[in-house]
C-alpha cells in the first residue's frame, strides 16, 4: 500500500461536490461567489462537528452555558463593538483588469515570495512596514509600497493601480415596511456581540459566578473582498464562539488555559498534531491585549481555523457607555464591582469542516502487480462520519435482502445506518468509502444459518465475523461522541 501524490484543493472541491458534501450556492444560475450549500452528507458532518463542539463547551464545563441570539441586532451594537468605524479591509483595484484585491494580501503575498526565495529578513521588514502604514491609516503609503515592491495584477500583469480605499465588510439592510420609518441594520459580522449584550441576562437568570462562559453557534456575514479557497473564506458562514468572563487581572491565565484546551479539541477530533500550529498575532485587533490563531495545514498552506483572543473589557465597557446600562458584576468573594474581562474562543464551523474533510481525504494505491488500483476514502473519526454503518446483502434473493433490511432497522435508532443492495458488493464498499462510512455490514448465506455477519472496517478493509446481537454495542461504542469528549 503506498501513498498517492499530495491532495490539491481541486481534488477536495470535486470530491465534496460529487459525493453530496458541498455544492456551490444556486448553481443552476452559475452560483454565487463565496456562498455554498451543504448537501446530504455534508450537513451530517457539519452537524456532528457542531454537536461535538457544543458538548465540549457546555456538557464538559459546569460553568459554561449556551444561547442562541438573533442575527439582527440593534444597530448601536455595531457602533459599540467598533465594527461600524473599524471593520474595514484596505482594497485596491487594477485599472486594466478591473480586478479587486486586498492591499494587505498583495503585500503578504510578496513577503511570502521573499521567504520562499530565502530572504526571511526582507519578508519581515515588508510586513513591519505594512503594519506601520496600516496602523497609521496611511493608505497612500500602502499604495506607494505596493508600487515600490513592483507588485503586478496577476490577471493583467500591470501595476496600474487605483488608490487604496477602506471597505467596510458589514452587509446592511433595512427593517420596517415603510421607507420613511425604515432604519438601517446589519447582518451580524460575528456572533460574539449576541453574547455580550446578553451577558447580564444570562448571569442573573442562571445565577452564574465569574469565571463563567457563554457559548453560541450561529451564522455570521462578511462582505469579503477577495473570496476564494472554497469554504475557507465565505460571505455567509457559521461561527462557534465562546466568551469566557473573568476577573480583571486573571485574563492571561485563562487565555493560556483556553489556548491549550482548544488545541486539544482539534487533536481529539482527529486533526494530526503535525498539521496544527499556533500563530501569535503581531498586530492586535482594536479590542485585544493578546491573540493567537490555531492554524491547520490546508492544501494551500497553514491557515487560521480558530482565534483565541483576550478581549479585555472592551466590548462590555462600550456597551455600557452606549446603552447607559451598567454591565457590571458584583464579585462577592472580593467584595468588588467590576466589568469582567473576556477571553474568547472563536472557530469557524465551515473552516473546521474543510480542515476535517481535507484531513480525511485519503488516496492510496492498493493491491499488487496487475491488480493494483487507486483507492480513495474519507477517514473521518467514526463519531463524525455522516453515515456510521451500511448494511449490504451479498445478493438480493433468498431472503438476504429482507434479513439485511431488518438489521438496518435494528441499528437505525442508535446511529445513522443505511441499506444498499444496488450493484456488486465491491462497488457498494467503494461507495461507502467515498463518503467515509466506517463500518459496512455484509449479509451472506451464512447469516441465514447462524445470524452472524461480517463487519468491514473502512481504513484497514479488514473483515471480522460477529453475531447480529453484538452489532449495536460494538459499532455504537466506536461511533459515540463520548470517544471524542473523553480525549479532550
Ligand atoms: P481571517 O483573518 O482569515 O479573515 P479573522 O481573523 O477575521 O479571519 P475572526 O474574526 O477571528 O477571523 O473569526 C473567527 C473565526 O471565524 C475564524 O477563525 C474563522 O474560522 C471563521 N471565519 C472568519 N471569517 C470567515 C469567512 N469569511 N469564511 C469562513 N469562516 C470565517
Amino acid at each position: 500500500m503506498s501513498q498517492a501524490p499530495a491532495t490539491s484543493l481541486q481534488d477536495i472541491i470535486s470530491h465534496a461536490k460529487e459525493y453530496g458534501f458541498v455544492f456551490p450556492s444556486s448553481e443552476i444560475y452559475d452560483g454565487l461567489q463565496a456562498v455554498y450549500d451543504y448537501g446530504q452528507t455534508g450537513v451530517e458532518l457539519k452537524n456532528n462537528l457542531k454537536t461535538v463542539w457544543w458538548k465540549a463547551m457546555t456538557q464538559l464545563h459546569d460553568n459554561i452555558v449556551g444561547i442562541d441570539a438573533a442575527i439582527f441586532m440593534h444597530p448601536l451594537t455595531w457602533k459599540a463593538s467598533g465594527h461600524v468605524d473599524g471593520f474595514n479591509d484596505p482594497m485596491i483595484d487594477n485599472k486594466d483588469s478591473k480586478k479587486r484585491y486586498r492591499a494587505d494580501q498583495l503585500l503578504e503575498g510578496k513577503a511570502e515570495e521573499y521567504r520562499e526565495a530565502g530572504q526571511p529578513d526582507k519578508a519581515q521588514e515588508l510586513l513591519n512596514e505594512m503594519g506601520r502604514l496600516l496602523g497609521a491609516e496611511d493608505l497612500a503609503g500602502v499604495r506607494d509600497l505596493i508600487i515600490a515592491e513592483g507588485i503586478k495584477c496577476p490577471v493583467s500583469g500591470t501595476a496600474n493601480w487605483t488608490d487604496v480605499r477602506q471597505f467596510n465588510l458589514m452587509f446592511s439592510t433595512q427593517v420596517g415596511s415603510v421607507a420613511e420609518d425604515a432604519s438601517q441594520i446589519y447582518l451580524r459580522p460575528e456572533t460574539a456581540q449576541g453574547i455580550f449584550v446578553n451577558f447580564l441576562n444570562v448571569q442573573k437568570s442562571g445565577r452564574m459566578k465569574v469565571p463563567f462562559g457563554i457559548a453560541q453557534i450561529g451564522k455570521a456575514f462578511r462582505n469579503e473582498i477577495v473570496a476564494r479557497q472554497f469554504t475557507f473564506r465565505m460571505r455567509e458562514f457559521e461561527q462557534m464562539e465562546m466568551q469566557f468572563f473573568v476577573r480583571p487581572g486573571s485574563e492571561m491565565e485563562w487565555y493560556n488555559t483556553w489556548k491549550e484546551a482548544r488545541m486539544k479539541f482539534h487533536k481529539a477530533i482527529g486533526l494530526p498534531a503535525e498539521s496544527l500550529q499556533y500563530h501569535d498575532h503581531e498586530k492586535l485587533a482594536h479590542y485585544a491585549n493578546a491573540a493567537v490563531d490555531i492554524e491547520y495545514k490546508f492544501p494551500f498552506g497553514f491557515r487560521e481555523i480558530e482565534g483565541i483572543h483576550s478581549r479585555t473589557d472592551f466590548d462590555l465597557r462600550n456597551h455600557q457607555e452606549l446603552s447607559k446600562k451598567k454591565q457590571q458584576y458584583f464579585d462577592s468573594e472580593i467584595n468588588q464591582n467590576y466589568i469582567p474581562y473576556v477571553v474568547e474562543t472563536s472557530v469557524g464551523a465551515d473552516r473546521l469542516f474543510l480542515a476535517t474533510f481535507c484531513n480525511a481525504y485519503t488516496r492510496e494505491t492498493v493491491g499488487e502487480g496487475e491488480g493494483q488500483k487507486e483507492r480513495v476514502y474519507l477517514k473521518f473519526h467514526p463519531a463524525l462520519a455522516p453515515v456510521k454503518a451500511a448494511v449490504l446483502p451479498l445478493v438480493k434473493k433468498d431472503g438476504l435482502a429482507e434479513k439485511a433490511q431488518s438489521i438496518a432497522q435494528l441499528l437505525k435508532s442508535s446511529f445513522r445506518t443505511v441499506y444498499d443492495d444496488n450493484a456488486a458488493i465491491g462497488k457498494r464498499y467503494t461507495r461507502q468509502d467515498l463518503i467515509g462510512t466506517p463500518y459496512c455490514i455484509a449479509v451472506d448465506y451464512q447469516t441465514m444459518e447462524d445470524d452472524t455477519v461480517t463487519i468491514r472496517h473502512r481504513d484497514s478493509m479488514e473483515q471480522e465475523r460477529v453475531h447480529i446481537n453484538e452489532l449495536k454495542d460494538k459499532i455504537g461504542y466506536e461511533v459515540a461522541m463520548e470517544r471524542i469528549l473523553e480525549a479532550i
